[in-house]
């Protein structure tokens, strides 16, 4: 199974998808999920809902994994055929400079100044996005709309998934968040194929989750499930520039994250007691390691879910990785294994959603 959520991992992760721009990774969703699914749809918005029914009537359970990946916009073009560009979703300033891109499937280089010409202050100095530019090889403006660029075009990282040198299960590249999770979906519904269990399963595909949650807010509004899953990555906070016990004691290798705590303030979420005792519990009953984790940084889909209707019992469930929206974000794939070991266990066991409550 590692070899295989590492093949998939590395298929996605080369498809652009920038927020607001997911097309080309939901049609490629969409062709590995429709096979697999009862019933599957795109709807206005981008989100692919893939329904898989069991054998037996049952709650619902929708899982999220969203397609869209942070990067950047075209914003204009200089006469001497510089591309500007406006960051879109977390991309970080100072990862950009001297970085491969891709603009609307062209190659091109985020320049640097020239190392001779930086003064002493600008050599240790982070230079803002709104300074940098993009070089596509070409001279005049004209040369760039030759080309098909338009303002508004995607920008994202050129980074081919790769493997560590020390540890094979450890992988890097970009848009891992959450390509990962796409593909812990697809071998999850793969999974169920032909077996019986009661209830439904709506594997979700959302998009603009790096833009603020919004695929997922119309996508839980339609499906309206007993309970809702998001499924992406978190921040890890075991690496040296982090103290890892006093502000994130989520480790690479260690199995799921169940987020107790995400964000903060309108935009955060709080875990119900009674769905983090049954996430435990399936936890435990499919014997996959797992780590609860209290992450005030960021969101996850169950932070807009869990505010539709008349209130979603909702879950993020997370893989830790490494190097958060950058380039060289790093997953350890046993970590992918047990999450998808654990959300099986919950679908062979839907009836048991029936009993969550607050009280
Ligand atoms: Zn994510």
């Amino acid at each position: 199974m590692k070899q295989e959520l590492k093949q998939m991992l590395a298929e996605l992760t080369a498809i652009t998808g920038l927020a607001g721009q997911e097309q080309q990774v939901v049609k490629h969703l969409l062709e590995l999920l429709s096979p697999l699914a009862d019933q599957i749809e795109v709807d206005g918005f981008g989100n692919i809902s893939a329904v898989k029914r069991g054998n037996r009537p049952g709650p619902r359970l929708m899982i999220t994994a969203h397609s869209d990946e942070i990067g950047a916009m075209v914003k204009s073009v200089e006469s001497n055929g510089f591309v500007r560009f406006h960051k879109v979703g977390g991309t970080l300033d100072p990862l950009l400079l001297g970085r491969k891109v891709l603009v609307s499937g062209h190659i091109g280089i985020i320049g640097v100044k020239a190392g001779h010409m930086q003064t002493p202050l600008e050599r240790t100095r982070v230079v803002a996005s709104d300074n940098l530019y993009i070089d596509l090889g070409v001279d005049s403006a004209e040369a760039v709309a030759a080309l098909g660029v338009k303002v508004g075009d995607p920008i994202v990282y050129v980074a081919e998934l790769a493997t560590l040198g020390g540890n094979s299960d450890r992988v890097f590249g970009k848009a891992v968040d959450d390509r990962i999770g796409c593909a812990v979906l697809v071998k999850l519904l793969a999974s169920l194929q032909g077996v019986e269990f009661a209830g439904e399963v709506h594997a979700v595909i959302t998009v603009q989750e790096e833009v603020g949650l919004r695929g997922a807010t119309v996508a839980a509004y339609r499906v309206n499930p007993d309970l809702a899953i998001a499924l992406d990555t978190v921040p890890a906070g075991d690496t040296p520039d982090i103290n890892t016990n006093k502000e994130l004691p989520i480790h690479i290798g260690r199995g799921p994250v169940i987020q107790v705590l995400s964000g903060g303030g309108p935009r955060g979420f709080l875990l119900n007691p009674c769905v983090k005792q049954f996430m435990v519990a399936m936890a435990e009953q499919a014997q996959v390691p797992y780590q609860l984790a209290v992450f005030s940084g960021g969101n996850t889909d169950a932070s807009a879910m869990h505010l539709v209707r008349d209130g979603i019992l909702s879950a993020a469930l997370t893989m830790p990785r490494r190097y958060s929206h950058s380039p060289v974000e790093m997953l350890d794939l046993n970590d992918a294994v047990h999450a998808l070991q654990l959300l099986r266990q919950i679908c062979l066991n839907l009836p048991a959603i029936a009993e969550l409550s607050f009280i």
